[in-house]
């Protein structure tokens, strides 16, 4: 699918672009202004590749939500991600340098400096990277393993995971890492499949690693379930997560502690999802 659409989109906007190049006038979109800029950039991150078939390719991407990730409007190539990064650290040195901050501040400021790092951090560095704080909204959807259900096993698998996700209003962390007792569980009753556990964290980081209200994310992560596990008897819960946007700030609320779960099949009975969520 993403082949298609670069293909489809250089057929049409090289020759288009060929045209308006000769006559000067802009082209493609709003971020013309720094088409040179990222050119330069580019080519020395991809010597071989075709700046234009990418540049075309990211100014025609649709934007989507903060809570999606960028399948949900085609894909992106990794050239085109790498033009994306540009862009938001052009932009974030941009809003250092409004803020007054002396960019010749060798802690802030540099080829690598803070703009850099945080864009690396908001779009993660290539599509393969799960690790940073909003790269699910770029990442490739990690590979479920699954297993047929040879046994027939008819009772809960639940497995416990950590939750790192940012808020959606002020992209602030929030965890089941900041306090004891904050606790993440998935349970779910396999059909004609298992899945591979160790899968389930990384379904969750990909799910996570964007910006989300809770509740939101904790019926994304029971989609995803549902989907690996082709069952819809499943139970997330997210229990006693601390939102540093409440918790860091704002009213620094110790009370920022959000508990929330979504379930369905067999888990609408009460005494199921006690029993696999510990209480
Ligand atoms: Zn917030």
């Amino acid at each position: 699918m993403k082949e298609l659409l670069v293909k489809t989109v250089t057929k049409t906007g090289s020759s288009k672009l060929n045209e308006q190049n000769k006559s000067a006038t802009p082209v493609n979109g709003k971020f013309d202004y720094l088409k040179d800029y990222v050119e330069e950039r580019f080519q020395k991150k991809f010597p071989k590749k075709d700046f234009l078939t990418s540049w075309i390719e990211y100014n025609h991407l649709a934007d989507f939500k903060i809570s999606d990730n960028v399948e949900s409007v085609g894909g992106i190539s990794e050239e085109g991600h790498y033009i994306m990064r540009s862009i938001t650290e052009y932009f974030l040195t941009q809003a250092f340098k409004s803020m007054k901050i002396d960019m010749n501040d060798p802690n802030v400021g540099g080829e690598k400096g803070t703009p850099y790092r945080l864009a690396k951090m908001y779009c993660g560095n290539d599509l393969n990277d799960d690790t940073e704080m909003l790269s699910g909204r770029w990442s490739n959807k990690p590979q479920m393993t699954s297993f047929p259900n040879e046994h027939g096993q008819k009772y809960p698998i639940t497995k416990r995971v950590d939750i790192v996700s940012v808020c959606s209003h002020h992209t602030a962390p929030f965890s089941t890492l900041f306090r004891d007792g904050s606790y993440a569980v998935i349970s779910y009753i396999p059909g004609e499949k298992i899945i591979g556990i160790s899968k389930l964290q990384r379904i969750v980081d990909w799910v996570s690693r964007r910006g989300h209200l809770q509740e939101n994310l904790t019926k994304m992560i029971y989609d995803e379930v549902c989907l690996a596990a082709e069952t819809a008897s499943v139970y997330v819960k997210l229990s006693g997560l601390v939102h540093t946007c409440e918790s860091l700030r704002g009213t620094q609320s110790n009370e920022g502690a959000f508990t929330s779960e979504f379930y369905g099949g067999d888990f609408s009975n009460y005494e199921m999802r006690r029993e696999v969520s510990g209480g």
